[in-house]
């Protein structure tokens, strides 16, 4: 270390103490420079500043305390332990060991004081309290009283790292900064000269140091938000980075609306809705600017966000150039691919389908026909984006039902383009994503929304009941098929595998067929083969059957105008996105619709409070943010999407109020202080996420 070091620079080797075994679990911390140690921030505290008195203990507090030993025995009620009665004349305390050896028992005589430090638990049956395998070293009586830790940080450690050889890490790297080393304060001067946020040294001292315990919730204190901040804030400036990147890279350019597309338009049973067609203005204005458009559509279950993406494809095809578009799974692909065929055929336009029973002459065959751009749409799922696929003009990449896909494999489309021009992108989510999550989530898309379902959509009614009603629900049903409606029944079992919930599927269809023999039933399940399940959905759809029994496969994008009614089992089970998806199943023709969500009683708190919002709103963004507040934000964007957005300090949902001021903050560095960015992204992502490189 030179005497001005920038602790950021400097590679975590530099501590004394760390090799390469430790710089390696330091790794899995996200630490690699002597700055990440600070910025690895303890999760509590302990206070061990004063000798409490054992009289004076309260359960759930962790205390330091000492004692003499009484009584020390082993016992064997249930598990072998060892128990050791303390007590300093105002009271006695059981510590508990369950893991113990000779000379630890031996060392515990009658009379040994004895100075511990844990978490008071509940109090035992003999009436006192009770530790369970306390920190604890034996002193004499002269030492009682003699302190010599004050408050203590706990961090979160890995196996093989324990507190005290983290602790000392921390100690240098601050005597480090006593000797002149730095840490560069990335917030703007203007913000911390107004006293908005707190000196960066001054919250990292208060952190690892704090004279004072913090109150319960650490992440409130001035010190934990300003690093809260600066963590969103490098977050921000890294998706606009990425974003700024994106746009800066050439994409081809298409006229607006052509005569394919005006014909289109002419052709369909419906006009678009006012919502529809603003969608489509702005996607065409995007893809006229010769810039690769990143565009997120949003919009509820139903609101026909499939007609928006044919056009924003017409627009490509009347350029010349071919379209890819990328369904989440076989069945939606397939259905996709019937939609398109019917509504563009007939114009000229030759749409194709890549799927994984495409095997042999076929494969080659339709791969054949995307090489030589002869086929002007390619529908599939993500196997479109294996290496073996070449398109000869790739123009706009189309993604539906985003949800499923990650950040990364967004990007890794970017590079399936001509030469040097990128594809336009058109993400499609019917998942809303809260508008402050979106922010983070999605900032590197611009955002389109359909806001309005097409007219004569009739709100699905919605009715929680417990399983004990099943015959009821059965009679509702044959009513309902009476009356001419067509019906869903969903089996969920979402814990079990994959293999128990289709044989669940068919033991709930045959308990149906027993239930209402006159009834026309078929089934649909994720071991069927794609041609069977195709087959059944095909039959359903043109009302050969009157009950479709269905795994969660049809929870994306099935869509069957007539089925009216919709049972749900174990609907408490399920979190709200997905049952919003599956629900968004009925209320697309012009009859009233009905949603029966089943449950097994007893209902959690948090069973029962999402089945009631299911029951008063149909409102994709209502469900969205309660979606939020009860799970979380990492659940809500998927698996993938949350490990792209890996905080060290911040928590998306508890910080959210956070993100405005964030934004606002970014603008200002953007304009006025550009050199903030990178030392910020480099602190703050570019170890955990190694796409920030455009
Ligand atoms: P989603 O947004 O959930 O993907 P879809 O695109 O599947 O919705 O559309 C749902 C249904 O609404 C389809 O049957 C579609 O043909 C129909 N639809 C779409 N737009 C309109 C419209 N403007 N008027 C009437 N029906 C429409
Ligand atoms: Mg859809």
């Amino acid at each position: 270390m030179t005497v001005e070091s920038c602790l950021d620079e400097l590679p975590i080797t530099d501590l004394k103490g760390v090799g390469e075994k430790i710089a390696e679990k330091l790794k899995r911390l996200g630490i690699a420079s002597v700055a990440d140690v600070l910025f690895h921030l303890p999760f509590r505290y302990e206070d061990r500043s004063e000798v409490v008195s054992i009289g004076a203990l309260m359960s759930g507090h962790s205390c330091l305390f000492e004692g003499q030993v009484e009584l020390a025995e082993v016992v064997f009620r249930g598990r072998r332990s060892m128990l050791v009665r303390i007590s300093d004349g105002t009271g006695f305390i059981t510590l508990r060991f369950f893991h113990f050896s000779n000379s630890q028992k031996k060392a515990m005589q009658r009379g040994q004081w004895i100075r511990c430090f844990g978490d008071i638990k509940a109090y035992n049956k003999g009436g006192g309290a009770e530790v369970v395998h306390p920190e604890y070293r034996l002193i004499s009586e002269q030492q009682r009283g003699q302190i010599e830790e004050g408050l203590l940080a706990v961090y979160p450690v890995t196996e093989g790292l324990n507190q005290a050889s983290f602790r000392k890490l921390i100690k240098q790297a601050f005597v480090m900064l006593q000797q002149g080393a730095f840490v560069r304060d990335c917030l703007p001067q203007q913000a911390l000269e107004e006293g908005r946020y707190l000196p960066l040294l001054d919250s990292l001292k208060e952190l690892h140091y704090p004279q004072t315990i913090p109150a319960d919730d650490v992440s409130h204190i001035p010190a934990f938000q300003r690093l809260i901040f600066e963590e969103l804030l490098a977050n921000h400036l890294s998706l606009s980075r990425l974003k700024k990147g994106v746009k800066q890279r050439a994409a081809p350019r298409f006229k607006g609306i052509g005569e394919i597309h005006a014909q289109f338009l002419n052709t369909l049973k419906f006009n678009l809705t006012a919502a529809q067609q603003r969608v489509v203005a702005e996607i065409t204005s995007d893809l006229q600017k010769g810039s690769p458009m990143q565009r997120l559509l949003q919009g509820d279950v139903g609101s026909g966000k499939t007609v928006v993406a044919a056009c924003a494809g017409l627009a490509a095809i009347e350029a010349g150039y071919q379209v890819a578009l990328m369904a989440p799974t076989e069945l939606l692909a397939e259905q996709h691919y019937k939609n398109f065929e019917q509504w563009l055929s007939g114009l000229g336009v030759h749409v194709t389908c890549l799927l994984g029973r495409h095997k042999g002459k076929a494969y080659t065959a339709i791969t054949d026909d995307i090489r030589q751009a002869k086929a002007n749409i390619v529908i599939g799922t993500q196997s479109l984006f294996q290496e073996k696929v070449e398109f000869a003009r790739l123009g706009l990449v189309i993604i539906d039902e985003q949800h499923r896909f990650g950040v990364q494999q967004r990007l890794a489309l970017r590079e399936k383009g001509m030469g040097n021009m990128s594809p336009h992108q058109l993400v499609m989510t019917a998942t809303p994503i809260p508008r402050t999550l979106a922010m983070l989530g999605y900032a590197d898309l611009d955002l389109s929304i359909i806001d309005e379902l097409p007219p004569g959509r009739t709100p699905v009614t919605t009715a929680v009941l417990p399983v004990s009603k099943r015959e009821k629900i059965i009679e509702r049903i044959r009513q309902g098929v009476a009356d001419g409606r067509q019906v869903y029944w969903v089996c969920t079992l979402i814990e079990e595998s994959e293999a128990l919930q289709c044989q669940a599927a068919e033991v709930a269809a045959e308990l149906l067929i027993d239930g209402l023999p006159e009834l026309k039933i078929g089934l649909v399940h994720g071991r069927m083969k794609a041609e069977e399940k195709q087959a059944v959905m095909d039959q359903f759809k043109q009302q050969s059957l009157d009950i479709l029994v269905a795994t969660t496969v049809i929870e994306v994008g099935v869509d069957v105008p007539n089925a009216s009614l919709m049972i749900i089992e174990n609907a408490e089970r399920l979190g709200l996105a997905q049952l919003h998806q599956l629900r968004g199943r009925v209320g697309r023709g012009q009859r009233d619709s009905h949603c029966v969500l089943m449950y097994k009683p007893p209902l959690s708190n948090n069973a029962s409070e999402r089945l009631s919002i299911m029951r008063e709103t149909t409102d994709g963004f209502k469900i969205a943010e309660k979606d939020m507040q009860l799970r979380g934000a990492g659940e809500l964007l998927g698996k993938r999407q949350a490990g792209f957005m890996h905080f060290k300090v911040a928590d998306i949902v508890r910080d959210a109020e956070l993100l405005d001021s964030v934004a606002i903050c970014a603008e200002d560095v953007l304009q006025e202080h550009e050199e903030l960015v990178e030392p910020l992204i480099h602190r703050w992502v570019a170890n955990s996420v190694e796409y920030a490189q455009v």
